[in-house]
């Protein structure tokens, strides 16, 4: 797995040191361990797990500079992408949250035996979390993937960004459709969309798009709305 994992990210211009290959290669025991007994991934063949799941969440680092910042990952589930990213920026403080505690309670057990002491896990959901002032416009960077269509994740992800912050979200093809419907949300939420970046990951057929956006201004108190609203009736 580690020989592999570094050639994948030598395509990328990405270098990771044997401290860091070491550290993959206990996430990817536990994964595949904890796997059998909950439902964490449906990944589990080793190309697969390298190119989709580790090699995907540290891409972003191609275009975004995430050293010594503070990130949030709102629903994170197994650890995507905020566990690779952690081991990749050990001088960054990474949030991850979900609102299953079990996912967090394997987050735990992997940054306890990779002695990834820059993560910790918060429980709950991103509607409550947002409103708690400990949370609340405290982060550089949000991060998200595969977690709700874009106009319900920008008033899930957005609380958390700091006036001037970006959120950065794992997106595919369907980008620009998400975009169309999403108009309303990014103005009312201050957003805007500062760049996307579409690539291919390497040594496969896997597409990706990243769309990143800047908020100018604080939120409204109101937002994020009360939980489950902003699924039920996107903005
Ligand atoms: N980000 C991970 C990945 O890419 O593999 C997990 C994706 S999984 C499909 C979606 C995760 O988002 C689940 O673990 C779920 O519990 C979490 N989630 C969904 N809605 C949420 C919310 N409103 N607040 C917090 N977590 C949420």
């Amino acid at each position: 797995m580690k020989d592999y994992l570094k050639l994948c990210a030598e395509k990328l211009s990405i270098s990771l040191t044997e401290e860091m290959l070491a550290q993959f290669e206990i996430f990817y025991d536990l994964l595949l361990e904890t796997n059998k007994s909950m439902n964490l991934t449906a990944i589990t063949e080793m190309h697969e797990v390298v190119l989709k799941h580790f090699i995907d969440s540290i891409s972003v680092s191609k275009f975004i500079d995430l050293s010594h910042c503070k990130v949030v990952d709102v629903g994170t589930g197994a650890g995507f992408p905020g566990i690779p990213l952690a081991i990749l920026y050990p001088e960054t403080e990474f949030v991850l949250m979900d609102s299953l505690n079990k996912r967090l309670n394997f987050i735990n057990m992997v940054t306890e035996k990779c002695r990834l002491n820059n993560v910790t896990t918060v429980h709950g959901r991103a509607e409550d979390l947002g409103q708690n002032q400990e949370y609340r416009e405290k982060f550089d960077i949000c991060v998200s993937r595969a977690v709700a269509s874009l106009p319900v994740l920008l008033e899930l992800c957005t609380p958390f960004v700091k006036v001037n912050g970006k959120f950065v979200s794992y997106k595919s093809e369907s980008l620009q459709l998400e975009l169309e419907k999403s108009k309303n949300a990014l103005s009312v939420l201050h957003c805007n969309l500062e760049k996307e970046y579409s690539y291919s990951i390497p040594d496969s057929d896997f597409f990706r798009v990243l769309a990143v956006f800047q908020k100018s201004k604080k939120l409204e108190k109101r937002y994020p709305r009360q939980a489950g609203k902003p699924k039920r009736n996107p903005l």
